[in-house]
Parts: C-alpha cells; sequence; structure tokens
C-alpha cells in the first residue's frame, strides 16, 4: 500500500520513471506525449542536460544558506540575468518556491508597500473572475476559480472580483475587439470608484488566463488601458505571469505583447522548467525603495527563499530559453500548433473557440456552436477527455467550465518548447480521439 497522499484519491496513478525531450515514461514502459509541460511547466522538455549539470555543479559547491544571514552566487546571478530582460522599470526579484508563493508574497509586498507610503487605509485588492492566482489563503482569495474555492470560504480574504475580459463569451454583437477591451477594463475603474480609490491597493491579473480559462489572451488594448486606470488612481498593477510567462506566449514576458509594464510581477512553472521547485517576484525600484528606505525589512519568507540549487537551475533555464532563441521557436511551433487545431477542430460542431498565444493554447467545449451553450456539467466532459488522452499517450490539462454556464469545458495545451513538428501532429491526433471518446 501506497503512503503517498496523492491528489487524486480514488486511482492510483502510474508511476513516473523517466522523461525524455516532449515524453514521460512510466514503470510500465508506457510514453505518455506531455502536451500540457504538466501545467505549463516542462519548457524545455525532460532530461535536459545543461541544466541537470548545473545544479549537480551546484550541489557540489553550496547546497543552502539561509536568506537571513547569506545571499548566494546563483541567486544574484538570476536576479541579474531576469532584470536585463524584464519589462518596464522592475528592478528587483525576490525568489521563492513556486507560483503561490510568488503571488501571496506580491499581495503582501503590496500591502506592506502603502503601509510604508502611510497610506494604510488601502488594503483592498481588486482580481477577476475565472482567474487562477495559487492555493494558498491569499493567492486563493485572488482567484475567481470558484470550484477550488468553494469549501474554504469562511478562510478567504474579501477581494473584489471584476469579469474577466473574454472576447468568445462576453463582446457584444457588433462591437470591436478593441471596443470590448476597453468597456472590460473601465470594469476596473467602476470598481476602484465604487469602492473609494484611497482604499484600492492594487489589481492582480494573469495577462494570459491559464487554467481556468484555457489560455485566454485579452482584448486589444485592454491592458494598457488597465495600466491607465492604475496610473489615474495611484493603484499598482500585479501581473502573474505565472503560467504565461518565461517565454511560453511567444515573448519572454507575456505583458510584452500587450504593451505594459506591471508594478510586481509573479513568475515560476517555466522558471525551473520542472527541475527544480522555483518562483519569483518582480518589483520596481519604487516599491523597493519604500520599503528600503522605511522599514527596511519585507515582512515575509520562508526559509527556501532564494535557494541557491533552485536559483541555479532556473538561470540555466533561462539562459536556455534565451541563448538556444526558443522565444522565436515558441512563435513558429505556436503558429503551426494552431493552425493544426484550426483544420482539425474549426468546423468541428462542439468546438466553439480556439484561442491563446505562442504555445500556449486553448479550446473551448460547446454544446451547441450557434448559442454558445457550454455542456452540462454532469457530462464531466473535461474529465472525460483527460482520461481519453492519457489513456492513449497523452498528458494535457482539460477543465470543467464554470457553473454559471459562463464558460465551457476547455483543454489547456502548453508543449516543451522543443516540439518538433511530428509531434505536433502526434498531439493533435491524440486530442482528437480523446475528444471523440468524450463526446
Ligand atoms: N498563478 C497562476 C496563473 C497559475 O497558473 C498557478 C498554477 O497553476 C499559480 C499561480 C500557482 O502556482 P503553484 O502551483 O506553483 O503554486
Amino acid at each position: 500500500m501506497s503512503h503517498i497522499f496523492p491528489r487524486h484519491t480514488k486511482s492510483a496513478p502510474p508511476v513516473a520513471v523517466g522523461g525524455e525531450g516532449c515524453y514521460l515514461l512510466d514503470s510500465t514502459g508506457k510514453r505518455y506525449l506531455d502536451g500540457s509541460g504538466g501545467a505549463a511547466v516542462s519548457c524545455l522538455g525532460h532530461g535536459d542536460t545543461a541544466v541537470t549539470e548545473a545544479i549537480k555543479a551546484q550541489l557540489d559547491k553550496l547546497a543552502f544558506a539561509h536568506t537571513g544571514f547569506l545571499t548566494s552566487e546563483p541567486a544574484e546571478a538570476l536576479a541579474d540575468l531576469l532584470i536585463a530582460h524584464a519589462p518596464g522599470r522592475l528592478d528587483r526579484v525576490y525568489l521563492v518556491s513556486g507560483g503561490s508563493e510568488a503571488t501571496e508574497a506580491a499581495i503582501k509586498l503590496a500591502r506592506q508597500y502603502w503601509v510604508e507610503k502611510g497610506e494604510p487605509q488601502r488594503g483592498r485588492l481588486i482580481a477577476r473572475k475565472q482567474s487562477y492566482h495559487g492555493n494558498t489563503i491569499g493567492a486563493l482569495s485572488a482567484g475567481g476559480n470558484e470550484w477550488r474555492r468553494a469549501q474554504f470560504g469562511p478562510l478567504l480574504l474579501d477581494v473584489s472580483h471584476i469579469d474577466p475580459c473574454y472576447d468568445y463569451r462576453y463582446r457584444a454583437e457588433g462591437e470591436s475587439p478593441e471596443a470590448y477591451g476597453r468597456r472590460a477594463a473601465d470594469a476596473l475603474e467602476a470598481e476602484i470608484l465604487r469602492l473609494g480609490p484611497e482604499t484600492v491597493m492594487a489589481f492582480m491579473a494573469e495577462p494570459v488566463v491559464g487554467a481556468t480559462a484555457g489560455a485566454l489572451p485579452p482584448a486589444p488594448g485592454y491592458f494598457r488601458r488597465i495600466r491607465e486606470i492604475c496610473d489615474t488612481y495611484g493603484v499598482l498593477l500585479i501581473l502573474d505571469e505565472v503560467m504565461c510567462g518565461m517565454g511560453r506566449t511567444g515573448t519572454l514576458f507575456a505583458c510584452e505583447q500587450d504593451d505594459v509594464a506591471p508594478d510586481i510581477l509573479c513568475i515560476a512553472k517555466g522558471l525551473g522548467a520542472g527541475y527544480q521547485p522555483i518562483g519569483a517576484m518582480l518589483c520596481t525600484s519604487d516599491i523597493y525603495d519604500a520599503i528600503a528606505g522605511g522599514s527596511g525589512f519585507f515582512q515575509h519568507g520562508h526559509t527556501y527563499i532564494g535557494h541557491p540549487v533552485a536559483a541555479a537551475a532556473g538561470h540555466a533555464v533561462v539562459s536556455a530559453i534565451l541563448d538556444r532563441g526558443l522565444v522565436d521557436r515558441v512563435k513558429v511551433q505556436g503558429d503551426k500548433l494552431m493552425a493544426r487545431l484550426q483544420d482539425r477542430f474549426g468546423q468541428h460542431p462542439h468546438i466553439g473557440d480556439l484561442r491563446g498565444r505562442g504555445l500556449f493554447r486553448g479550446i473551448e467545449l460547446v454544446d451547441d456552436r450557434d448559442s454558445k451553450a457550454p455542456f452540462d456539467p454532469s457530462r464531466g466532459i473535461a474529465g472525460k477527455i483527460k482520461k481519453a488522452a492519457f489513456e492513449a499517450g497523452l498528458i494535457c490539462y482539460p477543465m470543467a467550465g464554470t457553473i454559471d454556464g459562463r464558460s465551457g469545458d476547455h483543454v489547456l495545451l502548453a508543449p516543451p518548447f522543443i516540439i518538433e513538428d511530428a509531434q505536433l501532429d502526434e498531439l493533435v491526433d491524440k486530442l482528437s480521439g480523446a475528444i471523440d471518446v468524450a463526446l
């Protein structure tokens, strides 16, 4: 009997024993094409020796030094590398162990910033419905995924959730994408005014929404207007690129394509590419200086922040992404993936929307293409696709739609950046077969 406490307790998962390139191998010898990089993690694929060698070298030198006393060479080097490529005025890097730690730290940093600035009344966070920012209490409070939040209601912070920017569902007939983008962003201004601008500390959003909406990009101009609104009312903009960052959408940071830079940026997943647990929160010098010139201490911190081995892995991963031209490759392979999805599913009666950027793509399933009516949740379409795909040797990331009927079941695809054309064919073939089984 296993003593592992698994995610799903009703079935025992196969045992992973190896990984090579875009494939994972289980103990029975079965191979799985990693069509979602786990959950947009394995951007370099499996078994990248440049990264494993960097980890081994760091382990031989220094495994751990507590950041309460010391910094380390790999942590400094990773921070320098990230800032050299970061958008806008991001200037400081706080290294953590994963995505939830990054978003949780961002929420607390935003709050502490206002306390240090002498505006302690700013304590309200605004985020969006159909978002996911992690599973710790603050991050879960910021997220709008009702399924994940449901049983923790009494523990959650009072965060406002505005409508997402969701062209397929929310754009009115005859409305241009630009007009819709502006209207969707203006919901933030309305909420700031409703709460009282002097009480709002930050707005948090994923530039391209991942797990809860299936690679949902913003409408044109949406984030430029969001930035404008934040600036007008002095609200901090926190962008969560835990899933969509690190080259996944065809630029190193997803927000570059929307021509905005945040005050705080969260990254994880692709930063360690699965080789080590690592995330980071980047902030501007304004925010850093408020704390450095004030209390001098960010009232936060976990034992493993700035972990030298994780930082060495992160440095090797970012170097690989940059030095091997993988961001450009994401654009090329991403376009090919989208073309294959269009070919296969463009006229499919139960596929309402194909979307995303780069190698971050989503498919939204509907019961009726004309009315966009989602499938009845009791049909469990997403779960059936996941199971059928897995049996066929494909790992993808299907999620159930939201209960209020405003989104359908969807499948998120986020394969490694090294994916070859033949593997794109295999991915689409296996996914198509799984959708047939599920429907
Ligand atoms: N933010 C986003 C956008 C995510 O997609 C996720 C994870 O899926 C998180 C935060 C949480 O990251 P982690 O699972 O590493 O804690």
